[in-house]
C-alpha cells in the first residue's frame, strides 16, 4: 500500500507526487523542478490536509517515492522519523514556546541525509507571536529544509508567512471515494460505509467514527430527533439543555484522563516527589497546563455542538429538497418517511428560515457566545418556523 492510498478523493496527487520525484532528482544533483521549501495545504475541516502533508513528507524521505512498505516510510508514518518533526495542538492556540523549540530543530542538518521535514497541523492557531517567531525560518530555511503548514484556507495564516508557501488545495472528498476507502482499508460493511460517508458530509473523520463506532451513530441519531421534538416551550428548552449535556459528556470522556496524565506527567518532569521538598515553579506550571486544558475542553465541547448543529442542519437541506421536489441525493435517506411528514408540515420559505436560524447559531457558538443560551433562541426559532 503506497502512502497516498490514504490521501482520499484528492485530484492534487499526481502534483505532488511530481514534485517528490523532482526532489529525489534534486538530492542526486538534479534541477528543483516543482520542489520547493514551504508548502500550506489548505481545504475543509476532515478533508485531509495534515493527512496530504504527511504522505508527502513520507514521499519525501522515501527512497522509493512513497511505497509505504520501508523504513522510512514506516518511522514517518508511525511519528518516529528522526528528520520529521510535527507542531500539532489540542488547544485553540498554538504557544510561542512550541514555536521556540521547533525552530532550531528545523535548521538541524537532516539525520538521515535527505530532508529535515517540520509539520505544523493548526498553522491557523499560530497567533501573532508565534507566527512571527516562525517567519524566519520559513523565509529562509536552510537548503534541506521543508516546512508543511495545514489550514482551512491560505486566509488563515498570516500574509507575510502565506507568501513565502505554495498551496495546495484539497477539496471535500466525494462520498464514493471515502465509502471505499472505509471499505478496502478499515475493514467496513459496505452498507455501513455509505451511510457513514453520506452522513459525515464528506468529513473523513467523522465518517470513519459513524461507521466504527456505535456509540456515534446513537448519538448523531439522537441529535437528528431534536426537529421532531419541538412543539412546546418546554420541549425547545429540553432539546437546548439536551445539546449541552451531549457536549460536556463528549468532553468529559476526552478530557478527563488525558487531563489528569499530563498533570502528572507535568511533575514528574519536574521532579515533584523524588527529593521531598516541592521543586521551584511547580504550581505556576501546572497553573499554566490547567489554563491550556480547559481552553481544550471549552475547544471539545464547541466542536461537539457544532457538528450536532451541522447534522441538523443538513437534514433541514434535506426536507428543503423533498419540498422543492429537485430529486438531489439526501444525506438522511434512511430518514425518508419522517422528512417527508416535516416537508408536507411546512413550506420551503420556513425551512430556510429554520436553516438561517441554525446557521446564525453556528456563527454565534464561533463568536464564543454563551452555548445554552444561544441553543435554547435557536430551538425557539426552529419551533416558530
Ligand atoms: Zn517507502
Amino acid at each position: 500500500m503506497s502512502v497516498w492510498d490514504t490521501v482520499i478523493g484528492q485530484s492534487i496527487v499526481p502534483l505532488l507526487q511530481r514534485t517528490a520525484a523532482d526532489a529525489a532528482s534534486m538530492l542526486d544533483g538534479g534541477s528543483a523542478g516543482a520542489m520547493t521549501h514551504a508548502w500550506l495545504f489548505t481545504g475543509p475541516p476532515g478533508s485531509g490536509r495534515s493527512v496530504a502533508a504527511w504522505a508527502f513528507a513520507a514521499a519525501l524521505q522515501c527512497p522509493n517515492a512513497g511505497c509505504g512498505q520501508c523504513a522510512e516510510c514506516t518511522e514517518v508514518r508511525a511519528g518516529t522519523h528522526p528528520d520529521v518533526a510535527a507542531l500539532t495542538t489540542q488547544g485553540l492556540n498554538i504557544r510561542i514556546s512550541q514555536v521556540r523549540e521547533l525552530v532550531p530543530r528545523a535548521a538541524l542538518k537532516p539525520a538521515k541525509g535527505r530532508w529535515q521535514i517540520v509539520i505544523v497541523e493548526d498553522a491557523d492557531r499560530l497567533g501573532e507571536d508565534a507566527a512571527d517567531a516562525l517567519l524566519l525560518s520559513v523565509e529562509e530555511p536552510p537548503e534541506r529544509t521543508v516546512w508543511m503548514l495545514c489550514a482551512p484556507t491560505a486566509e488563515d495564516i498570516v500574509p507575510t508567512i502565506r507568501s513565502r508557501c505554495r498551496v495546495v488545495q484539497l477539496r471535500t472528498p466525494p462520498y464514493a471515494d471515502i465509502a471505499t476507502y472505509l471499505t478496502t482499508s478499515e475493514g467496513v460493511d459496505a452498507e455501513v460505509a455509505a451511510f457513514a460517508a453520506r452522513a459525515a458530509q464528506g468529513h473523513i473523520g467523522r465518517a470513519r467514527a459513524l461507521a466504527t463506532d456505535a456509540d456515534a451513530r446513537a448519538r448523531r441519531e439522537e441529535v437528528l430527533r431534536l426537529p421532531f421534538a419541538l412543539d412546546d416551550l418546554r420541549q425547545c428548552l429540553d432539546a437546548a439543555a439536551s445539546l449541552v449535556d451531549t457536549a460536556k459528556a463528549d468532553a468529559e470522556r476526552h478530557c478527563d484522563t488525558l487531563d489528569a496524565r499530563e498533570v502528572e506527567e507535568l511533575k514528574k518532569a519536574l521532579g515533584a516527589g523524588t527529593t521531598g521538598r516541592k521543586p521551584r515553579h511547580l504550581d505556576a506550571a501546572v497553573k499554566d497546563l490547567e489554563r491550556e486544558q480547559k481552553l481544550r475542553r471549552t475547544r471539545v465541547q464547541r466542536d461537539s455542538i457544532d457538528r450536532a448543529l451541522v447534522d441538523v442542519l443538513a437534514l433541514y437541506r434535506d426536507v428543503l429538497v423533498v419540498q422543492m421536489g429537485v430529486g438531489a441525493e439526501l444525506v438522511n435517506d434512511e430518514m425518508r418517511p419522517s422528512l417527508d411528514r416535516l416537508a408536507r408540515s411546512s413550506s420551503p420559505e420556513t425551512t430556510l428560515r429554520r436553516m438561517e436560524a441554525i446557521v446564525a447559531a453556528r456563527e454565534a457558538l464561533l463568536a464564543n457566545a454563551a452555548p445554552l443560551l444561544t441553543l435554547e433562541s435557536m430551538a425557539l426559532t426552529l419551533r416558530e418556523g
